[in-house]
């Protein structure tokens, strides 16, 4: 199905979101300061007694990964045993490549101020194997990095190992009859679908397009057509693992049912690398379609009182959701009475007829305030594609950010009220409040009773704060978390893997039920010992690393 044209108006709108700050410069330090400074690890520089105020002050403006990674430099690794075994690359601070991996692969520009002593990147199960007995006989810790994309960049802990898998990028098999495939982490979203596209067939992937499988179903997996589909780590009929042990195994329904159970949800915390995805696959929905409307900013609430109810009388197949954002520039003049903001409805179908697709999406033509849209482009076909580039134009890259995104039981209304006001004070223009309304009869639906991943609600969503400059971070992050304050009347449930759980570790307990949390700790202690694996919140302090 082609991008029909309402799709390439939406596109042009997303990105003209994105071009509004455009003219702002980025805050980019000089390279020879870089250089000079990360020629000394901190404590050097401070023992040495040249933390002059000027000193200092150039140096906290340096968050500056480089600086970072060198200090974290413990030296004294013998990296022969492991070297003689691996086939992949192994970085140490000295590297000129090891801050390129270390910060470079993140998704979010906020670089941690922590590093680790090395980088494995691996090409496949046996070098994790290895660096995974080399850690345990060094006595180190191991992190893992998937795509980067975790928004609180938790795969780069305080010293340790990092494995870094971006070299497991591989479909290794798509069986059309059985609808089944088995890949590697590090394929994305949009490569998912164009894998199956082919066969007529899909996946439940996630909504933007360059986030890998790795960390995404590890986590849960909020994704497309998941009113149908459901969470994604649902879809997820084995996962082949590598332990604390270096141990190479295969975890289902059948076999190691533990891990099966604790890789599907435990996200930043699970003890183990999973290396191999088996994914159940679904048709391919011959008719997808979307229709978007803006409304003016004042009407929130009304539209809210409306949505809500609405959203139990359509089919499960309708994804529905309510947005906050800046106005696309086209509809920015009449947004002036609400400081450049408005709301905005969409829904998308995953129906196999125009027909069903039309039935689904005409009640929201019914809107008491239609007269008022701002504007609105109904029932335009879609695709995997265009969705991507929708959903990408809103979620744009090479942006600092801060996000929770939390499921609540309260009404959408309640939602409106507690973030209206606030929303209107949001320091940046790429700020967006959006809330995935659940659709049909029995919402909310219970999550699956097999899985880590065990939060529901209602609706489901939050802040994604985003903004450009450095310097604009402390005014951002004091915004979001009011935003969170705001709304942590409402919260039901974290979700693991878009929540800040770095600067907020109890968010990472809030993701789950409390069963569920004491049975991944009884997990851990099991299948991990001695700890090779970080736990949540081990090694997250910010400091050089040292
Ligand atoms: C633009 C954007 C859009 C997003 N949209 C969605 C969405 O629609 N639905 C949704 O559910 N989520 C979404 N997310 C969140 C995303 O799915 C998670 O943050 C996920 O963790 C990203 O996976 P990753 O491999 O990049 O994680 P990374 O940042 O690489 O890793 C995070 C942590 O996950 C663990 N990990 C990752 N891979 C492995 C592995 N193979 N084995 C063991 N541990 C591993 C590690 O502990 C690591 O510290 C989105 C994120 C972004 C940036």
């Amino acid at each position: 199905m082609k991008l029909g044209s309402w799709g390439a108006s939406f596109i042009s709108a997303m990105q003209s979101l994105l071009l509004i700050e455009l003219a702002e410069t980025s805050n980019k330090l000089d390279s020879q300061d870089i250089k000079l400074i990360g020629s000394v690890s901190r404590r050097a520089f401070l023992s040495k007694g040249i933390a002059s105020a000027g000193s200092l002050s150039l140096m906290s403006a340096v968050v500056g990964s480089q600086v970072l990674a060198k200090a974290a430099s413990k030296g004294g690794l013998d990296l022969c045993a492991l070297q003689s075994k691996f086939k992949g690359k192994l970085l140490t601070p000295e590297d000129a490549d090891f801050n390129k991996v270390a910060f470079g692969g993140l998704w979010n520009e906020i670089h941690p101020k922590r590093a680790p002593q090395l980088i494995a990147q691996v090409n496949d199960e046996n070098d994790i194997a290895h660096v995974i007995k080399y850690a345990r006989a060094n006595k180190l810790k191991v992190s893992v990095r998937g795509g980067g994309h975790n928004w609180c960049s938790p795969s780069v802990r305080n010293s340790g190992i990092l494995i870094d898998l971006t070299r497991m990028n591989k479909v290794i098999s798509i069986d059309a009859k059985t609808r089944k495939a088995v890949m590697q982490p590090i394929i994305s979203n949009r490569e998912v679908q164009a894998a199956l596209k082919p066969y007529d067939l899909a996946f439940p992937t996630g909504h933007c397009p360059p986030v890998k499988l790795s960390g995404y179903l590890l986590s849960g997996g909020m994704c497309w057509n998941q009113g149908v589909w459901g969470p994604a780590v649902g879809s997820v009929e084995a996962i082949e693992l590598v332990t604390s042990d270096g141990e190479l195994i295969v975890a289902s329904a059948d076999q190691n049912q533990d891990y099966f159970w604790a890789a599907r949800g435990a996200g930043p915390g699970l003890f183990a690398v999973a290396t191999r995805y088996h994914l159940k696959l679904y048709p391919l929905p011959k008719a997808i379609a979307t229709s978007l409307y803006y409304y003016p900013y004042e009407d929130m609430e009304a539209i809210c009182d409306w949505l809500g109810p609405l959203a139990r009388q359509l089919p499960t197949n309708v994804e529905l959701s309510f947005g906050i954002l800046s106005a696309p520039s086209k509809l920015a003049d009449k947004c002036k009475s609400s400081n450049g903001k408005t709301c905005c409805v969409s829904a998308t179908v995953f129906a196999d007829s125009e027909a069903e697709a039309h039935a689904a999406l005409s009640p929201l033509e019914n809107c008491p305030m239609i007269d008022k849209r701002l504007s609105k482009s109904v029932q335009q076909p879609a695709d995997f594609e265009s969705l991507f580039d929708a959903s990408g134009a809103l979620w744009p890259p090479k942006l600092r950010c801060d996000v929770d995104a939390l499921f609540y039981n309260s009404t959408l209304t309640d939602i409106a009220k507690a973030i209206k006001d606030h929303f209107l004070t949001s320091p940046s223009p790429k700020a967006l409040v959006f809330i995935s309304v659940f659709t049909g009869e029995n919402v909310p639906v219970p999550p699956p009773v097999d899985t880590a991943f065990s939060m529901t609600g209602n609706l489901y969503g939050g802040p994604w704060t985003m903004w450009q400059k450095q310097t604009d971070d402390a005014q951002n992050k004091e915004w979001h978390e009011k935003c969170v304050q705001l709304l942590s009347p409402h919260v039901c449930g974290h979700y693991v893997s878009e929540s800040n759980t770095v600067e907020h570790p109890d968010f990472a307990k809030a993701s789950y039920k409390e069963a569920n949390w004491e049975r991944l700790a009884q997990l851990r202690k099991k299948y991990d010992p001695e700890g090779i694996f970080f736990a949540y919140s081990d090694g997250l302090e910010d400091d050089f690393g040292a």
